[in-house]
């Protein structure tokens, strides 16, 4: 369970700017979705580095006190998702170093494919770790090349690790933003409103501490920010676009723009491409809150048939996704949601969902809406099964327990006990999310098994 502990999170950081601890901590807020389990800081005086972090949501990590000792003009911050079971806070980001340099801090999002080759390596060479993130091969990499300026060594650094990385690196002066060469996950660029600069995952992030957004750190560059300068772009790999498409399907918030392009609206046309693919006749279109919504307004204008909020969400009740147990699971959807029974009494109803994993949360749902009285529920999901894990940064199960890597879609139908099913097929989710882009633009392995890495 333990090689991939950097699983989809957050980062962020703030470049020039006298509160930038707190524009870090505002921005983590906006980027909460992408990860609830543990979230830090970092901070740099130009003499020290400064770092906060802990198990919990962003809220519950910082308040203004600890805000204060978070000192000096630039900040990085993480906020962290995983899979099950590891209590350690030494698993919470920023990864803090003292090294032969100095000090440096890095937040990373995305999954290293060679990272345990990397670390045998190192282990054989007497390095010691203490965690089981990726992240702390890098910080071991850095302070152990033998290049002389910390930039060289980053380069070095990054050029032996494979697979997702968007990072963010503080030193005590200067900070570093670098993705992979195929720009898995998202990172974007921004200005702050006093001139400083913003990297964030996600660009809903800018727009709650007011920042412009100039463009997406490319895919295979490292930026650098350092006083007094514009920021530095150096190309560290020919840049070979592989975005992850489930960024789109459920990951990214709805206000943001990712790779190029208004996550709201990607999900919307994936909703009425589902209507024309999967029409039925019924008498309301429900989304399955909250990353059914963009899809089923689509699919409700599509279609003509009326949308309904059918499913309340109770959102004091975190993602269901993150307890170990399926027992557990089963608990937690019931917590989460329930059925508005005026609405969907008596009502053929389609209830649209971005995806099924395990099919735990269908199943539930459905019966949940038979029971509320409905007396159809067809199931809509806005995206291909998902048939294959995930080995670059989004937290999926093994192949065993997908279930649509061992069930075909009438026998998930069966399974989820709704009276159709139908998914969207890949052909139409690459339609939606971009016109100019093709395929090869994409990482479609979660639907298709096509890994590149
Ligand atoms: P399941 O019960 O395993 O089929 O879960 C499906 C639900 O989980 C859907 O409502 C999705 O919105 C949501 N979901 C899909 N992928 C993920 C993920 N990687 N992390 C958390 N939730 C997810």
């Amino acid at each position: 369970m333990h090689e991939n502990m950097n699983e989809k999170c957050a980062v962020v950081g703030i470049y020039n700017h006298e509160a930038a601890s707190k524009l870090a901590y505002f921005s983590l807020h906006a980027l909460q979705h992408r990860g609830q389990e543990a979230a830090g800081i970092s901070s740099a005086d130009g003499n020290k580095l400064h770092t906060i972090k802990k198990r919990g949501l962003v809220m519950r990590v910082f308040d203004e006190a600890k805000l204060q000792t978070l000192s000096g003009t630039s900040a990085i911050g993480h906020t962290r998702y995983s899979t099950a079971g590891d209590d350690s806070i030494l698993d919470a980001q920023p990864v803090f170093a003292r090294y032969d340099l100095g000090e440096m801090a890095i937040v990373h999002n995305g999954n290293l494919t060679n990272a345990q080759e990397v670390r045998d390596a190192l282990i054989k060479k007497g390095a010691i770790f203490q965690t089981f993130m990726d992240t702390e091969n890098l910080i071991h990499l850095i302070a152990k090349s033998s290049k002389e300026k910390l930039i060289e060594r980053i380069i070095d650094a990054v050029q032996r690790i494979e697979g997702a990385f968007s990072l963010v690196i503080l030193s005590r002066t200067k900070m570093f933003a670098v993705r992979d060469r195929h720009g898995f996950r998202p990172l974007s660029l921004g200005q702050l409103p006093n001139g400083g600069y913003i990297v964030a995952s996600e660009t809903c992030a800018f727009d709650l501490v007011g920042a412009t957004f100039i463009r997406d750190v490319e895919p295979g560059e490292l930026l650098i920010f350092e006083e007094g300068k514009e920021p530095q772009s150096i190309k560290i790999f020919e840049p070979t676009p592989k975005h992850c498409i489930f960024e789109y399907v459920y990951f990214a918030r709805p206000d943001s723009s990712v790779f190029g392009q208004s996550v709201y609206q990607a999900r919307k046309t994936m909703g009425q491409e589902l209507a024309k693919i999967a029409p039925v006749e019924a008498d309301l279109v429900v989304p399955v809150p909250d990353g059914g919504v963009p899809s089923a307004i689509g699919y409700a204008q599509e279609s003509g048939i009326p949308y309904e909020m059918g499913i309340m969400r109770n959102h004091y009740i975190g993602r269901t996704f993150i307890e170990p147990t399926q027992e557990m699971r089963d608990l937690k959807v019931k917590m989460k949601l329930s059925p508005m029974i005026d609405i969907i009494k008596g009502k053929r109803v389609i209830v649209v969902d971005d995806s099924i994993v395990r099919g735990t949360t269908s199943r539930r749902i459905v019966r949940m809406l038979k029971e509320a009285g409905a007396s159809e529920v067809h199931m809509r999901i806005s995206s291909p099964p998902t048939t294959d894990p995930c080995f670059y940064g989004v937290d999926t199960p093994s192949k065993d327990k997908l279930i649509a890597a061992n069930m075909s879609t009438q026998e998930i139908c069966d399974f989820v006990e709704a009276d159709s099913l139908a998914y969207l097929d890949e052909e139409a989710l690459l339609r939606s999310v971009n016109s100019d882009m093709h395929e090869e633009k994409y990482c479609t392995a979660c639907f298709t098994g096509k890994y590149i890495v």
